[in-house]
């Protein structure tokens, strides 16, 4: 299987400091044990596996003692506290990538599923340019609806769904962040935030891979199969 050329440096942030609230439970959704190992260690073994130079992780503050138990000391990884939210914990993750690093490369910590040639071809697209997303076209017809009342359907022809990985020049996602900080701008993902400077350019890949987030408790049976039959492949 092909990996990133070593000489490109790409050092990976991984946003795993939520507390799940949408999947319910006492233990947070990227804890979830999978055959007999929490989600998030197969989300970090798949992304080392492509090669990156190394990556941060975020922790729920109350998790970071029981680090050692996700995943056996690796120098690779390290780990910090995460924030309040997701872009604060990216951003605490950003605090430790290696000066001379190329690229950095979010992965949500409950992607685990996530296929390398994918993680591959949003390097890749980044080009000459700021970023790219992993994604997908929407396929269903999509409404705009006001308390439980269909309004109108919204031309989906330009809409595409964003997913993780996100890739970026690092000096980007800083000053975005920054920025994000100063505005009290908020967003659900990094290129939101990245989108948000003036003159960027964001690539969108599309893949047609499964890349499931383990969100609700319904996914967990979907990302299991998924990572078993990925084991066996
Ligand atoms: O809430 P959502 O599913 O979008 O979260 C995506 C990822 O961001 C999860 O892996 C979650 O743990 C992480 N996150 C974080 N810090 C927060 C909130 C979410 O690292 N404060």
């Amino acid at each position: 299987m092909s990996r990133i050329e070593p000489h490109r440096r790409v050092w990976g942030l991984v946003p795993a400091g939520g507390q799940g609230e949408r999947f319910g439970g006492e233990t947070p959704k990227q804890f979830t044990p999978i055959a007999g190992r929490p989600l998030l260690a197969w989300t970090i073994e798949r992304l080392l596996s492509s090669g990156l130079t190394g990556l941060t992780v975020a922790l729920p503050e109350a998790w970071l003692p029981s680090r050692a138990d996700i995943l056996p000391g690796d120098d690779r990884v390290s780990w910090v506290p995460g924030g309040a939210t997701r872009q604060q914990s990216v951003a605490a993750c950003l605090r430790m990538c290696p000066a001379d690093a190329e690229l950095v490369l979010v992965h949500d910590g409950a992607r685990p599923a996530v296929a390398v040639e994918d993680l591959l071809a949003t390097i890749d697209a980044v080009g000459q340019g700021d970023g790219a997303i992993l994604g997908r076209p929407v396929a269903d017809t999509l409404k705009r609806v006001d308390n439980g009342r269909v309004e109108s359907t919204v031309d989906r022809k330009h809409l595409f769904r964003a997913e993780t990985p996100q890739v970026f020049r690092p000096a980007i996602l800083e000053q975005a962040l920054r920025q994000a900080l100063a505005d009290g701008f908020v967003g659900t993902d990094e290129a939101s935030i990245v989108e948000r400077l003036p003159g960027v350019s964001i690539q969108a890949v599309a893949t047609t891979r499964p890349n499931p987030k383990l969100t609700q408790p319904d996914d967990l049976r979907w990302v299991r199969m998924l990572l078993e039959q990925q084991g066996e492949s």
